[in-house]
């Protein structure tokens, strides 16, 4: 794949940030990718460790002249970010971001592009619990979704291009709206997230069993939910405050099923347990199906 955009800014250097960076320089996407992060010492990291071709002490600094911005901050930093970066822009550059939550920052983001400039608000289903600088890999996007939200009035031409920029990273692409984005994550992602952030903290609370068997007898499902409760805090904390709605409407529906689990449990339905047990393995099914999980023992652990 042929060169992309002549200049790419990444604002922000953490775990996406820096796998767009390796991802890019591995497949010749981008002529130059410049990179600003908020504190000196990911700066200095960044320039130790060669992620990035420049790093600039000013998100202003990096944006000059750049053909495509790329916003990698927390979601509740994505205002003042692009507040910041705005006089700036080049005319007919493009600004997207890869935060988690989309309504939010188009409501945040979009009043301060100013004309002549697009902005294409992107989010790929690709992560891991780690972050910062060092994280970073290039083949985190393969075979992972990348989604764009186009916004009202978007280029369709940036539109494009920045899909073939996912494409070209081996992520597979989709368009959907903001508030249609926040919904399907909310159940895909924000709310298991929760469930897992409250059942990490309920086996805490079992305090007398934390020091030896939890840790201990950790099996897989446990062990799967410390996982996804180790994920970054300040990431967290934003999406829930930023998508609000759609996570408060599937906790209910979460809610209500475990109601109903709970009560075929105290009633001995079995036969309500086995058909619903069914249907969810069966909904497994399809997303190893689909491509989107190994089927392998114990998730393609090597040990267990
Ligand atoms: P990360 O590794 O924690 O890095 C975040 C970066 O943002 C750091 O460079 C940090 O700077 C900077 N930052 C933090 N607060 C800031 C603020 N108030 N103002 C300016 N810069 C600030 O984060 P990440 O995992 O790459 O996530 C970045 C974005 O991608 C988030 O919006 C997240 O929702 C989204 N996302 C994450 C995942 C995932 O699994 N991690 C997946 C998909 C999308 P310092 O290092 O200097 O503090």
């Amino acid at each position: 794949m042929s060169q992309l955009y002549d200049r790419v800014a990444l604002i922000g250097l953490g775990l996406i940030a820096s796998s767009l960076f390796w991802a890019m320089k591995r497949d010749g996407l981008a002529g130059e990718v410049v990179g600003y992060a908020r504190s000196s010492e990911t700066r200095a990291t960044a320039r130790e460790i060669g992620l990035c071709d420049r790093i600039y002490d000013t998100a202003v600094e990096a944006v000059e002249g750049a053909d495509l911005v790329v916003l990698c901050v927390p979601v509740g930093a994505m205002d003042s970010v692009a507040r910041e970066i705005a006089p700036a822009l080049k005319q007919g550059a493009t600004v997207t971001d890869v935060g988690s939550v989309k309504r939010a920052i188009v409501d945040a983001v979009a009043p301060h592009i100013p004309e002549g400039v697009h902005f294409v608000p992107s989010h790929p289903l690709a992560g891991t619990e780690h972050s910062g600088p060092r994280s970073g890999f290039a083949e985190l996007f393969e075979d992972r979704w990348f989604l764009i939200v186009p916004v009202e009035g978007s280029d369709a031409n940036a539109v494009d291009r920045i899909e073939t920029l996912w494409q070209a990273m081996g992520s597979k692409t989709a368009r959907m709206d903001a508030d249609h984005h926040d919904l399907v994550l909310a159940v895909t992602s924000h709310a298991p997230h929760l469930i897992a952030y409250t059942m990490v903290g309920v086996a805490d609370d079992l305090s007398r069993v934390t020091d030896s068997e939890v840790i201990n007898y950790s099996a897989a499902g446990f062990r799967d939910f410390t996982r996804i409760a180790a994920s970054d805090p300040t990431m967290w904390r934003d999406v829930f405050l930023n998508n609000k709605d759609a996570t408060l409407e599937i906790l209910g529906r979460f809610t209500e099923e475990l109601f109903a689990l709970q009560r075929a449990i105290r009633t001995e339905d079995g036969d309500m347990l086995h058909d619903y047990f069914t249907r969810t393995r069966a909904i497994r099914r399809g997303i190893v199906e689909a491509g989107q999980d190994t089927d392998a023992p114990n998730f393609g652990r090597s040990k267990s």
